[in-house]
């Protein structure tokens, strides 16, 4: 238990950036597992978009998963997303397709794992202590949480993703 807490401060304490978006299956009617995985590579792209703009760089992103099961359909969804665009636009700041590699050649897909872990555990356990740890970590610029997303029916949800949304959308309401 303290080797797993050890790991995830010491993502809390980097600087890299963090993304995930937690959907109840329910809510989708297609694949969600390909349904997220665009998401993020939109909130990704967006981001890189963001650097560049702020820094007047040129930069471009990759995409690296973990092999899995679901190679095949990510690889699908990727191939149609760099022909036609995805649900919210084009991708422009990737340098190639998405590459794929065991989890165990590469420390930062066992990063990426923890953190999906964390995640999970907060949304569907409500085990929020290593969730908590890493939370600092996903992409914000400006006060804007961008790089954590829930889709849940509870309109309420009071998880960080879920107020940060609805703070940007609308003004709080007021009771009469
Ligand atoms: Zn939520």
């Amino acid at each position: 238990m303290n080797l797993l807490r050890d790991c995830y401060e010491v993502i809390g304490k980097s600087h890299v950036r963090l993304f995930a978006v937690a959907l109840e299956k329910s809510m989708y009617d297609g694949d969600p597992y390909e349904r997220c995985f665009e998401e993020l590579l939109n909130r990704f792209d967006r981001m890189v978009s963001r650097v560049n703009r702020e820094r007047d760089e040129k930069n471009r992103g990759l995409i690296v998963l973990a092999e899995s099961s679901y190679r095949e359909n990510l690889e699908v969804v990727a191939s149609r997303i760099a022909k036609e665009g995805h649900r919210w636009g084009q991708l422009r700041n990737l340098a190639d397709i998405p590459y794929f590699t065991p989890a165990r050649n590469t420390r930062l897909l066992q990063l990426a794992d923890a953190v999906a872990n964390a995640v999970y555990g907060r949304y569907e356990h409500s085990h929020a202590r290593h969730f908590d740890i890493i939370a600092p970590r996903f992409d914000q610029d400006g006060g804007q949480l961008h790089g954590l997303r829930h889709h849940t029916r509870n309109l309420w949800c009071m998880c960080i993703a879920c107020v940060a949304r609805r703070s940007n959308q609308q003004p709080e309401p007021t009771s009469h």
